[in-house]
């Protein structure tokens, strides 16, 4: 099954290496027994997977706020997706990169959409740890407020006057954040936290106020942090973020970015149309080496020594996107930066990802490993999470099952002669179980969310495709990609337009796969 030691080696390391794309600061604190130690070596391998933690019931989390929840069954379709008119994000951030602390200045113009509000909310996820987000001032179209409340990651600020349905508000911040270490380890035992610092690379993610999505006739939409993220919902927005430092002669000069980037004095200022989130990373040891895939400028960054391993990330990354391309409509960027992360797992942002220090080590020059196929899964998701969100706490199955079927289909087009070994390596070996349309507080681990979303979900797709046939299933799937471009889906908009594309008997399939079928 395996073609070389070292692979089985790494296989045996790699049943929970995955791509977990989440990445969350961590509220659940593990007691110094239970964390595994880091390894002292400099590459970030992960320690064997001995214990499932059990986590808590979602009964048990704490109660719901004002902020409304969906529960298993999320009434969050594109027709309530928020306003066509996209927020924008203007950030300058002055950095002290000795210190690792960032002064920040952020506007965001918002658009109201819906019934009027008397209260915005925003998430903040640096401040679900202490000591690393000091929020200074808040105003609203230039007038200082204080009716905000900060209450972990949440931000509520009542504003002075209800604002309607097509209002659009200036609203400014003024925060301070001290870069805090990143955690790794068992993602089953220690929360993922790549927000923050290592001894040579420093990752800003998710790492500004972001406006959640409001929901029409519901509210705002923000889950309760959880063990490894995915509770964010992403409303499509644009920005222009300007990272200027306060020592440049001292600052690393290879910078990886969400956006197209400009030197402007003492810095550079980025910006990105339509996007999701914006994601910076740098290092001063970080290299990068371009190539070009249709329109889109991809880079691949990384560390002296991993050369090979970083050109094998480039080419993989731009096969993946000529193949999606292809397939599920244009790549929407300019650019798309690929960073060797100093920690476990690959980690889907919009116009960035991460591919894990640890696949770089282990690259074996070959096509058959993790470097590849994380590079053809997190590529995949700039369609399946960038084009097309979805509420990846309340259906993660969305993305993360057409991102491993992704894997499926990159190899089936580039390297037919892989396609077996993927998915005896990637899928069968760890004989998954479970109902992939579980929200992602209900699988009790991480292992067994993983294998439910990502694994059986692959073979849903794959069975799905298999009995509608390939001609309606790539038709559906473009239909998908192109109809919900921008917005934000849900299992209904899925299941509808798939009900377009063809009439065939899906009740054994779903009633298979789904804990809750949809109608048939
Ligand atoms: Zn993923």
């Amino acid at each position: 099954m395996f073609p070389s030691a070292r692979n089985f080696i790494f296989f045996l390391l790699s049943s929970f290496l995955l791509t977990s794309c989440a990445s969350l600061p961590g509220l659940i604190t593990l007691t110094p027994t239970e964390a595994p130690q880091l390894p002292t070596e400099t590459r970030f391998l992960p320690t064997p997977e001995a214990v499932t933690l059990t986590l808590p019931p979602t009964e048990s989390a704490p109660a719901p706020s004002a902020t409304p929840r969906p529960a298993a069954s999320p009434t969050l379709q594109a027709e309530t997706s928020p306003a066509a008119v996209l927020s924008s994000y203007t950030i300058d951030a002055l950095m002290d990169y000795d210190a690792k602390t960032l002064q920040v200045t952020q506007e965001i113009i918002y658009t109201h959409n819906a019934e009027a509000v008397s209260a915005l909310v925003l998430a903040i996820r640096p401040n679900e740890l202490p000591n690393v987000f000091t929020l200074n001032a808040v105003s609203v179209d230039g007038t200082p407020l204080t009716t905000y409340e900060l209450d972990g990651p949440k931000l509520t600020i009542s504003l002075p006057a209800p604002l309607e349905n097509g209002q659009s508000l200036a609203l400014g911040l003024e925060y301070r954040l001290a870069l805090p270490e990143m955690q790794q380890g068992d993602p089953n035992l220690v929360r993922p936290q790549i927000f923050g610092v290592s001894q040579r690379q420093v990752n800003l993610t998710d790492w500004y106020p972001m406006l959640v999505p409001y929901i029409p006739g519901q509210g705002w939409l923000l889950h309760d942090p959880w063990f490894y993220g995915e509770n964010l919902v992403y409303p499509l927005a644009n920005f222009d973020v300007t990272l200027r430092f306060s020592d440049p002669a001292n600052a690393p000069t290879v910078i990886a970015a969400s956006g197209d980037g400009q030197p402007v004095e003492t810095g550079m200022r980025y910006q990105l149309a339509r996007g999701r989130t914006f994601a910076l990373a740098m290092g001063k040891t970080l290299q990068v080496e371009s190539a070009q895939s249709g329109q889109t400028l991809v880079s691949s960054y990384f560390y002296p020594g991993d050369e090979l391993a970083a050109h094998a990330a480039l080419e993989a990354t731009t096969k993946a996107v000529e193949t999606y391309t292809a397939l599920f409509g244009a790549y929407p960027h300019p650019t798309l930066a690929v960073v060797q992360g100093d920690f476990n797992d690959g980690m889907e942002f919009d116009g960035l990802y991460y591919l894990s220090d640890a696949f770089y080590g282990l690259y074996d020059g070959t096509e058959r490993n993790y470097l590849t196929l994380v590079a053809a899964h997190e590529t995949c998701h700039q369609w399946w999470f960038g084009r097309v969100a979805n509420d990846q706490a309340a259906e993660p199955w969305l993305d993360e099952s057409l991102a491993t079927f992704c894997e499926r289909i990159f190899y089936e087009k580039n390297y037919p002669e892989a396609l077996d070994w993927w998915w005896s390596y990637r899928v069968d070996f760890y004989a998954p179980k479970g109902f992939i349309d579980g929200d992602v507080r209900s699988y009790g681990g991480f292992t067994p969310y993983t294998d439910a979303t990502y694994r059986v979900g692959a073979r849903f797709l794959e069975e799905l495709r298999k009995t509608i046939g390939d001609e309606a299933f790539f038709a559906f799937l473009k239909d998908y990609s192109e109809t919900l471009n921008g917005k934000i889906a849900s299992a209904p908009d899925f299941f509808r337009l798939l009900r377009a594309h063809t009439a065939a008997d899906l009740s054994g399939l779903l009633a298979k796969y789904f804990k809750t079928p949809p109608a048939p």
